[in-house]
């Protein structure tokens, strides 16, 4: 494959974009991210003009892949030529709000923002702002957007921050334990229950490989925050309307949470997010509450159109039981690869996302981040990835990040892949 269009665009990006990307992971594959130039279906198309079968999708928010169904293009136009925002209310944020309280368990009410960072900062300070309280826990290797108070490492009693530029004190308020570790949380909760403000967690862990919950976990989740008075926020991002359809995960696995966040597919394929919950709670927000939330771009007509559009098309078309089980194909398919050619190798996934885990011989089920981390990571990186890349199958930028199935994919795709991970693994 040729790729001197990439490498010439990334060349002169790097003159004028902080590592040549305005996005971290985009950057993250070597020696320099292909750039894209259109999308076709389940593919993508390059600026050399290769086309690959497309499983990064925009990191989750495409439900339909790259082709828009005709009444999610009409809905965007229309409201992309009528203004296109106003900053006063519009129709089209009520009709969502409505969209996604009539199918998600756990909401009655909803605020828009312009993503999945935006979500969750507005959700812990409403939940700080709810309970009086100040700390909050999420689960180490969890993440929850470019935000000051999850970008933190260690664990519940050295806590630091993760990145350059955030105050150690931020990071003091937060307390990182590991995912399906009851006792863990149980000794926090036991500990510093009364000075908890929230637990904010992915149902699943989807930005560290893809890791599920084992039984129980988020029962004791919710027993705990409950009994603590604490509240439970959990951030839907990835998984809302992808995993368990309609009712997202918390449907699929019957949790309620207090606090949802929701980003990615609820905007349709456009800048978006969303923090939902019952009124009681949600009701927080100025300027019905005092807890302080704004957004020049918030409700952005038409993201409203595309999120409300593609969710209501979905709906009515047994979209989300075609990704699942187009997903299922592919999660089977690779099963069986992996038990032949890399037996100590974890499919994981659920619905419509995917990923194969390159664990280690006698590394045993993978249960949180740090065994996900203690993989062949590397191999990931600089051997496989670009090894598929070059059989035309795209994937995730790193070894951490979901793979994502949508609507346009094919069972044609799902056999050149299988065919290629056979080839590559
Ligand atoms: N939360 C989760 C679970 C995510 O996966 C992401 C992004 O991938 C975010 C929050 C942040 O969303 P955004 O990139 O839209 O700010």
């Amino acid at each position: 494959m040729n790729h001197e269009r990439s490498r010439d665009l990334y060349d002169r990006a790097l003159s004028v974009l902080p590592g040549g990307v305005n996005s971290a992971v985009r950057g993250a594959t070597e020696p320099y991210p292909f750039f894209a130039e259109s999308g076709d279906g389940g593919h993508v198309i390059d600026a050399d003009g290769n086309r690959y079968v497309d499983w990064l999708m925009g990191l989750g928010p495409l439900l339909y892949g790259h082709d828009t169904p005709e009444p999610v293009s009409a809905a965007i136009q229309s409201h992309a030529s009528q203004g296109p925002l106003y900053g006063m209310p519009t129709e089209i944020e009520v009709e969502h709000a409505e969209f996604v309280a009539r199918h998600v368990p756990s909401v009655e009410m909803l605020r828009f923002v312009n993503s999945g960072t935006e979500a969750t900062v507005s959700a812990l300070r409403l939940a700080r702002g709810h309970t009086g309280r100040d700390k909050v826990v999420v689960m180490q290797g969890g993440y929850h957007g470019a935000q000051e108070s999850t970008l933190v490492e260690g664990d519940a009693d050295h806590v630091q921050p993760s990145s350059p530029g955030i105050p150690a004190s931020f990071a003091q308020h937060t307390i990182p334990v590991p995912f399906n570790d009851h006792d863990a949380i149980t000794e926090v909760f036991e500990e510093r229950g009364h000075e908890i403000a929230a637990v904010l967690v992915e149902p699943i862990l989807a930005n560290q490989g893809i890791v599920t919950p084992v039984e129980d976990y988020h029962e004791t989740v919710r027993d705990l925050t409950e009994d603590h008075g604490a509240l439970l926020i959990w951030d839907e991002v990835i998984t809302g309307f992808r995993v368990g359809g309609l009712q997202c995960a918390q449907g699929k696995y019957g949790i309620d949470p207090d606090l949802t966040t929701f980003g990615k597919l609820i905007g349709g394929g456009f800048p978006v997010g969303a923090i939902g919950g019952p009124a009681g709670i949600v009701e927080g927000f100025t300027p019905s509450g005092d807890v302080f939330q704004a957004g020049t771009f918030s409700g952005h007509p038409v993201t409203m159109a595309a999120g409300l559009e593609s969710l209501t098309y979905a709906a009515e078309n047994d979209i989300h039981e075609h990704v699942s089980a187009l997903g299922e194909q592919l999660r089977e398919g690779l099963r069986e690869i992996v038990a032949e050619r890399a037996p100590s190798y974890q499919v994981a996934g659920v619905d419509g996302i995917f990923k194969v885990h390159f664990t280690r011989e006698g590394a045993g089920e993978v249960r949180n981040a740090a065994d996900v981390k203690a993989g062949e990571t590397d191999r990931w990186r600089s051997v496989f990835r670009p090894a598929m890349a070059e059989e035309g199958i795209l994937l995730s930028q790193n070894q951490f990040e979901s793979q994502f199935v949508t609507y346009a994919h094919t069972e044609d795709d799902v056999e050149e892949t299988l065919t290629a991970y056979e080839a590559t693994l």
